[in-house]
């Protein structure tokens, strides 16, 4: 491309892009926060071969693993995003890679493989600790639109951590294809590999264009920029990544063929970490949440597979059930009938009656003992005494260049007080690399002819 384009005519395009790209996604956050929570939990993994694999030698394999899933979205058949959400494309990728390699961390393209594949399994968890847990107190507490947090959420994390990730794009996708056939739903190398390259699109028109003016975002979702990195966050980005480290180890053990499932819980709401945050029935952080660490066979599972029982070993009443997963589960949820008792202690418990995907069950039940707040001691997010970060390397890994205009995070200066640029749109880094700024919004415009020929597609068949 020759000359230079209208500034307002780039902006709009880019906008179309990250809306089309971003805003068909409500209730999930977005692809920056799920690349940065499985980067965060790989570096939570002991040392050892694995945390070797994953992040050391693997990282932009497990960062495209990590927006694999939400590429699908872009493409004609909405299964290509939906299919690798879940346990059953997992599976089959454990089972690829067991069937290829007898040492999956030892093979250099087998680590490839490892690292790609426990990216999208971090995506699809992340999906569901957010969506089960940040996503509804943020539609409580947040004046905007909560159809618009997951863009937000990309903005608020580029903007505070300074994060300029738009990754390369690696991936096998002629293994990648074999899997949807594996899971008898084919799809094209040819539609991955556009995928991803869409997704990308949206992955740098958020980085470098939206990121550097939060101010709007800020106005909208004020609870959910102050407490989205808090430690203490039901579904907050450290709460996911926390899950995403349980989910890796429990995957290193099914890639082994192991049978062993006693972690078969990867995460609870509350947990250790973080505690139950709201008495009252009706807040979004009543509700229990659990998550697995492999697909668990719905046959086995009924309201009786998860009990809470209070000081006197009374059984709490409330409903139990399934909030994620495809042919298999992944996420249970508990909703109390009642109230919270301030300050009272109480145990979770899954049974042991449950079966796994692999048709294992763990030989107990798994306890989790938690403890309500008292009285207006709900934690007070994102103010005074935040934890430090458990991942200090991934929250500097991928700094803004040196000489770009930053107007982005650092130091203690509020989100978005450092800005200079007076317009709602700063073209920064692609104003002088306009070749990056053509590929943007060719991709928009493709994108958008995409979606005008699915809702043609669409009108058709509800006429017909
Ligand atoms: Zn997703």
């Amino acid at each position: 491309m020759t000359g230079r384009m209208p500034l307002a005519r780039a902006c709009s395009l880019v906008a179309l892009a990250q809306g089309l790209l971003f805003g068909s996604s409500a209730g999930a956050t977005g692809m920056q926060g799920h690349i940065y929570m499985a980067e965060c939990g790989a570096e939570q993994l002991a040392a050892g071969p694995l945390r070797t694999a994953v992040f050391d030698e693997e990282l932009p394999w497990l960062t495209n693993g990590a927006f694999f899933p939400d590429s699908g979205y872009t493409a004609d058949d909405h299964d290509q995003g939906e299919i690798p959400h879940w346990e059953g494309y997992v599976d089959a990728y454990v089972a690829w890679l067991r069937a290829h390699f007898d040492e999956p961390l030892s093979a250099p393209e087998a680590r490839e493989h490892v690292a790609f594949l426990f990216g999208i399994a971090a995506h699809g968890i992340t999906d569901s600790t957010f969506d089960s847990l940040l996503w509804p107190a943020s539609a409580e507490r947040d004046p905007g639109n909560v159809e618009s947090l997951d863009t937000a959420m990309d903005v608020f994390l580029v903007h505070d951590l300074a994060r300029h990730l738009v990754p390369d794009i690696v991936l096998h996708e002629d293994v990648l294809s074999q899997l949807f056939s594996d899971v008898g739903h084919p799809i094209s190398e040819d539609a991955i590999v556009d995928a991803m390259a869409v997704a990308r699109v949206g992955i740098a028109a958020v980085t470098n264009f939206l990121a550097a003016h939060p101010e709007e975002r800020l106005a909208e979702h004020p609870w959910a920029h102050t407490a989205y990195l808090d430690p203490r966050t039901p579904g907050g980005y450290a709460f996911g990544a926390r899950v995403v480290r349980r989910y890796y180890e429990e995957l290193e053990k099914r890639l082994a063929g192991s049978a062993d499932v006693a972690g078969l819980v990867i995460g609870t709401y509350p947990d250790a970490t973080t505690p139950l945050a709201a008495l009252d029935r009706n807040d979004a952080h009543a509700r229990l949440v659990i998550f697995f660490g492999h697909g668990v066979d719905r046959a086995s599972f009924s309201a009786a597979s998860v009990v809470v029982r209070d000081e006197l070993g009374n059984s709490v009443p409330g409903a139990v059930n399934g909030f994620r997963g495809d042919e298999w589960l992944n996420v249970v949820t508990f909703d109390p009938e009642g109230d919270w008792a301030a300050d009272a202690s109480y145990e979770l418990v899954v049974k042991k009656t449950l079966v796994t995907q692999g048709g294992h069950s763990p030989s107990a039940d798994i306890v989790v003992p938690f403890t309500a707040p008292c009285a207006g001691c709900e934690p007070r997010l994102g103010k005074a005494g935040v934890p430090p970060s458990s991942c200090p390397l991934t929250d500097t890994r991928h700094p803004f260049p040196a000489d770009e205009p930053t107007g982005v995070g650092g130091g203690d200066a509020e989100p978005g007080a450092a800005q200079d640029e007076p317009s709602g749109c700063t073209l920064g880094t692609a104003a002088r690399h306009e070749g990056a700024l053509a590929a943007m919004l060719v991709g928009a415009i493709a994108l958008s002819m995409r979606r005008d020929r699915d809702a043609r597609r669409a009108r058709g068949r509800s006429a017909s």
